[in-house]
């Protein structure tokens, strides 16, 4: 069967499940529906062949993610474009000032005596490589920018004119939302619907319909020599006032409530930031149960 169809099975079985605990208004359709977790949108099993509902890459794929779980085309899409592509241009910026090698280009200009030649720069195991683009320069100004680079080459002078700088453009505000929503959806995926259908979730998909309103107030950690392949789901139990679920997806930790008190998000963040270092580390040892980490929507507390 097309794991999407499979996927959806398991899905709409456990939020039946879930909602017939709850007291609602009303009697539960007798098709089974799968709701996006993004937009709590319900869909019926044909929205599935529709292309409806459509796998998600969590994190995104463009950092290094996986398959995950069903999400809205809708919803897909929007973070592919609002959020996703921010966050992944922001993390090939990180790793072009560490110096890693990527085998990926970005968009560069290189000066030499003031003269510009357009193209692009990449790390590889000798160093930085800078290449021309000529359809991106005027081929006079190439030209005397090679002249340039020659005089300086033969002349072997020890301390050239030279420069470059790297051209990226990303919304920081944007990619944070990215890191934000990769984080709810890996902690839906394992936990279930029982985590994400509390008011007190609301706030994030909220956010995540309007991103450029800042709705939420999070707290998000960044440990730059951290593995970008670790992934880790830990429930903290301790300290008692940092109850919460940490998320951590390489670099990034985000902290998204806890999953049995509905203490307010603002508080838990408030603590978050009050023990905070000027490295940006936290001065505190968080301690709990770790999860693991999803393969595809367990649901494990449903
Ligand atoms: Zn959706």
């Amino acid at each position: 069967m097309d794991k999407r169809l499979r996927w959806f099975d398991e899905g709409a079985h456990k939020l039946r499940q879930v909602l017939e605990r709850l007291p609602l208004d009303g009697e539960l359709p007798d098709e089974e529906f799968y709701a996006c977790p993004c937009c709590l949108v319900a869909y019926p099993r044909a929205a599935v062949a529709a292309g409806l509902l459509t796998i998600e890459d969590v994190p995104p794929k463009s950092v290094g993610g996986r398959p995950l779980l069903l999400t809205c085309k809708r919803c897909n899409n929007t973070a592919g474009s609002d959020f996703d592509s921010h966050a992944a241009i922001r993390a090939e910026s990180d790793a072009f000032v560490r110096g890693q090698v990527t085998g990926r280009a970005l968009s560069a200009t290189a000066h030499v005596d003031g003269i510009p030649l357009r193209g692009t720069a990449q790390w590889t195991e000798g160093g930085v490589q800078l290449f021309g683009v000529p359809k991106r320069n005027d081929p006079k100004v190439q030209a005397a920018h090679f002249e340039a680079l020659d005089a300086y080459v033969e002349s072997r002078d020890p301390a050239p004119n030279f420069s470059f700088t790297v051209h990226t453009r990303f919304d920081e505000a944007r990619a944070r939302v990215s890191w934000i929503r990769a984080a709810y959806l890996a902690a839906f995926a394992a936990l279930g619907w029982v985590y994400i259908l509390r008011e007190v979730m609301d706030p994030f998909r909220d956010q995540l319909k309007q991103p450029d309103v800042n709705i939420l107030q999070t707290y998000l950690l960044r440990t730059p020599d951290a593995s970008p392949d670790e992934r880790r789901i830990l429930l903290v139990e301790r300290p008692d006032e940092l109850r919460c679920v940490a998320v951590v997806l390489g670099e990034h930790t985000i902290f998204l409530p806890s999953l049995f008190e509905s203490r307010p998000y603002e508080e838990l963040v408030e603590v978050l930031a009050s023990r905070r270092e000027s490295d940006d580390r936290l001065s505190i040892h968080l301690d709990g149960k770790a999860v693991p980490w999803p393969t595809r929507a367990m649901y494990f507390m449903d």
